[in-house]
């Protein structure tokens, strides 16, 4: 298994057709034309690509927590996540501690690997014991996996292309490379390797 840990998965993604009919408006010509026009425009900012705001896609994210707090600077999206508050006691206690087969899959279906040992997941379940929420808060490591639905549109995720892609921590560009890879129009987005000028930073 590698040292680091994300999926994505699309659920959804919805508004190219009208996309393109609003460019059509603009330009006062069919919609169906407006194909080879949206692959011009959606690299050039500046109100240029504004129709990649009408195109949204529902991404379904399992990551650590650690690259969730850094995704969650991108402020034009919505997210919902699996809850730390109601779900994780009634999970942890379902553990069978005595067992050193339930305490590995626990952390194996959790944990990011190497961020949570078995004495650090007894630590956790003592908290759950004690149905003390704050403690497992506090204690819960940074490699916690959680799930959550990212909803965003092109133009979001154009301005984290641009800005992820060379960044150190190797979870973006796996984010990246997998949401390319599932995405109905990655024409419109650019690609991993720095070939256009445009830099939003
Ligand atoms: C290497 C690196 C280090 C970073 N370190 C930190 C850090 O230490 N702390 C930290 O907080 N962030 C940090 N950031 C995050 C960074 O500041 C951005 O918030 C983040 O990358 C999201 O980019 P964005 O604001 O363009 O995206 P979005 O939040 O999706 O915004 C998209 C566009 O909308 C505009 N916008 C969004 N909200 C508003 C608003 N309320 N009013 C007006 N315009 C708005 C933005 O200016 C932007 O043009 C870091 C980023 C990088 C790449």
């Amino acid at each position: 298994m590698e040292s680091f840990y994300i999926k994505v998965e699309k659920v959804d993604e919805a508004g190219y057709d009208a996309a393109l009919r609003g460019l059509a408006h603009n330009k006062k010509q069919e919609t169906e034309k407006m194909t080879v026009v949206a692959e011009k425009l959606a690299g050039l900012d500046g109100g240029h690509n504004k129709f990649l705001e009408s195109m949204i896609v529902w991404l379904d994210v399992r990551a650590p927590r650690y690259w969730w707090q850094e995704a969650d600077t991108f402020r034009l999206s919505s997210k919902q996540s699996e809850s730390t508050m109601h779900t994780l006691t009634a999970e942890l206690l379902a553990i069978d501690m005595d067992n050193p087969a339930s305490v590995e899959a626990f952390i194996a279906d959790n944990f990011e690997p190497g961020s949570c040992s078995p004495a650090t997941l007894k630590w956790i379940y003592e908290a759950a014991q004690q149905k003390d929420i704050i403690q497992i808060k506090k204690k819960l490591p940074e490699g916690f996996l959680q799930t959550r639905l990212w909803c965003m549109s092109y133009k979001t995720l154009r301005n984290l292309i641009l800005q992820r892609r060379a960044h150190r921590l190797p979870h973006w560009k796996e984010f990246i490379c997998q949401s390319l890879a599932v995405l109905d129009h990655p024409e419109l987005l650019p690609g991993l390797e720095r070939k256009q000028k445009i830099e939003t930073q």
